[in-house]
């Protein structure tokens, strides 16, 4: 396993874009993760360790795009009807057999080889049967209904790129180029903690003044459907040597470390100390909203994010760094994800400078397109402003201020998670 310098997270300025934070952990992280060979039936949402070229073209051989007949062009009488008598019959995965003479028709189906010098073919509907022979009209073009051999995919052509993720879709061109088998990123194991003295399991009784650890059952799902390996490592009590200790023990068996809670600046806040003893740690002062400053770090050679406690901060520094961070290091290419404009249903004023995630639903704009609405509770620990939205509304640095029915653009959870 890689191993992580203490200070590849140093930071020297203030404020840091979004757009920067994301720069700096692509400069200065690399994957840490080996490769493994997985059947492609087991590859889906797995990130590609090489290039993938093409080992034959596709489609390998030249074929019938529909059910028809198959002719010569040049056998077509130009602009009338051509009759000509039907000398075969090819149904798909026959082999060709004898070609047929010049001046002759052949039955032929979906996917069936094209015969040898047939060039075009025409759609069964547009025929008509006569006995044995078949009358075609005038109006096609050569080479119609017919599907050229490396039409889709030219062998040796490179079809995806090393740090792909695939998807269900790159799985249908993997087997179609008769792959079995193919290479991959090691999942990224990732150990996840909650911390807080007030934290209690689900499934524990609740006593006075505690709450629900709401963040790992969140921070683990998350994490596996980023195509990791999480760990439950539990809840960890407001303390610093505890901190220290459970994140020492755990850092040679993962190769990331993520925490929850306990990183704002007040005394109680343990965990930034803890990383401290334990190994490097950074603040970077993101300049983003929910967010407050996103913790970095390194423990024994491991890398280390302490995200906010309250879960709607969570979710949001999880999908706009901790994502792309967990990316580099399983070595995934990682593409920021496109916001879609809609209208805004609401009025909002913000800080210049920083950038503002606004958790919305979404509705009809009552004009053919979609309107984002505001959640009506914004804290950062309002747990359904996370289930009763469909993602987030960006509101750019420099924006300042937006009126009911601007054009805003909206990231749905789904592209962000
Ligand atoms: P902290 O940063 O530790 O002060 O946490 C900020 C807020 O988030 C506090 O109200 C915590 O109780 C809450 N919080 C922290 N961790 C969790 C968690 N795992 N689940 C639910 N709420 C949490
Ligand atoms: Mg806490």
């Amino acid at each position: 396993m890689a191993q992580l310098s203490n200070d590849c997270f140093a930071f020297g300025g203030a404020l840091m874009r979004l757009d920067e934070a994301r720069a700096l952990v692509a400069a200065r992280l690399s994957p840490v993760v080996g490769v493994e060979n997985v059947p492609l039936f087991a590859a889906d949402g797995r990130v590609l360790a090489d290039d993938i070229g093409a080992p034959i073209p596709l489609p390998p051989f030249f074929n019938s795009a529909v059910d028809g007949y198959a002719v010569r062009f040049a056998d077509l009488t130009p602009g009338a009807e051509t009759r000509l008598p039907v000398a075969g019959r090819l149904p798909a995965g026959a082999a060709a057999g004898a070609v047929p003479g010049a001046g002759s028709a052949v039955r032929i189906f979906t996917g069936a080889a094209m015969p040898e010098g047939f060039d075009t073919v025409f759609m069964q509907e547009d025929a008509v049967r006569e006995e044995g022979d078949v009358v075609l009209p005038a109006g096609l073009s050569r080479g119609a209904n017919a599907r050229r051999a490396g039409e889709d995919v030219e062998a040796g052509a490179r079809v995806l790129g090393a740090g792909h993720r695939l998807s269900p879709r790159d799985l249908a061109l993997l087997a179609g180029l008769g792959l079995s088998e193919v290479a991959v990123r090691r999942r990224l194991r990732v150990g996840i903690f909650s911390t807080g003295d007030e934290l209690v399991a689900p499934g524990s009784p609740l006593g006075p003044a505690q709450l629900y650890d709401a963040n790992r059952a969140m921070l683990l799902a998350l994490a596996a459907r980023a195509g990791c390996e999480p760990r439950d490592l539990g809840i960890l009590p407001d303390g610093r040597d505890a901190v220290r200790d459970a994140l020492a023990a755990a850092a040679g068996d993962v190769d990331l470390l993520v925490t929850s809670g306990g990183v704002s600046t007040g005394e109680e806040d343990h965990v930034k100390a803890a990383v401290e003893a334990a190994g490097a740690l950074t603040f970077w002062r993101v300049g983003i909203k929910p967010g407050r400053p996103v913790a970095l770090g390194v423990v024994g050679g491991t890398a280390f994010v302490g995200l906010p406690g309250n879960p709607a901060a969570v979710l949001v520094t999880f999908a706009m760094l901790a994502r792309p961070l967990i990316a580099r290091l399983a070595g995934e290419t990682w593409r920021r994800p496109l916001a879609f404009p809609v209208r805004s249903g609401f009025a909002y004023r913000k800080k210049a400078g920083r950038r503002e995630y606004v958790r919305c639903a979404l509705a009809p704009d009552g004009a053919g397109g979609l309107m984002a609405l505001k959640h009506p509770r914004e804290g950062a620990g309002v747990v359904t402003s996370l289930t009763e939205t469909a993602g987030l509304v960006e509101l750019p640095e420099d924006t300042t201020a937006i009126a009911a029915g601007d054009v805003v653009g909206f990231l749905p959870w789904s592209s962000l998670l």
